[in-house]
């Protein structure tokens, strides 16, 4: 545990999601942020980073668990409203640096990689050309989603 403690508090010191955002921040609270991934092979990508160091899902608090999954569910109640994708996929892998994130990633049967992970073979060179919505037309549906999820 205190081996576990010290890797942490050196990997701050060098880590880029604390140095910087991670992508352009469509919006944040004390806890989390929301950052747009600016691939134009993956357009309308987005990530949901946790703003410390944290592991795994199950070293949060519940409390703080369920508000982290009340941004990521949100986020992807307002891609799917705003986009029409054919698919979502979540993902968390958190391999490479020491903060919780999850992917949220529109997909469509005819994207560079479907079906298989955005991180696996592509499967086709042309792929249709998309338009991401508007980041304003976005976070006016992410924040009546987030609303919303925390009324229910
Ligand atoms: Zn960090």
């Amino acid at each position: 545990m205190l081996r576990k403690k010290r890797e942490l508090i050196v990997a701050q010191s060098t880590c880029e999601l604390c140095a910087a955002s991670g992508g352009a921040v469509l919006w944040s609270n004390g806890n989390c942020r929301v950052v747009k991934v600016d691939d134009p092979v993956l357009p309308g990508f987005w990530r949901v980073i946790w703003h410390a160091h944290v592991g795994e899902m199950t070293d949060l608090p519940l409390l703080a668990r369920n508000d982290l999954m009340a941004v990521v569910f949100a986020l992807e109640a307002a891609i799917r409203e705003c986009w029409q994708p054919d698919k979502i996929n979540l993902a968390s892998l958190g391999n490479v640096v020491p903060h919780l994130h999850w992917h949220v990633i529109p997909r469509w049967r005819d994207d560079r990689f479907f079906p298989e992970p955005i991180w696996g073979k592509p499967q086709r060179d042309v792929i249709p050309s998309r338009t991401a919505p508007e980041d304003g037309t976005l976070l006016a549906a992410f924040l009546r989603h987030l609303e919303q999820g925390a009324r229910s």
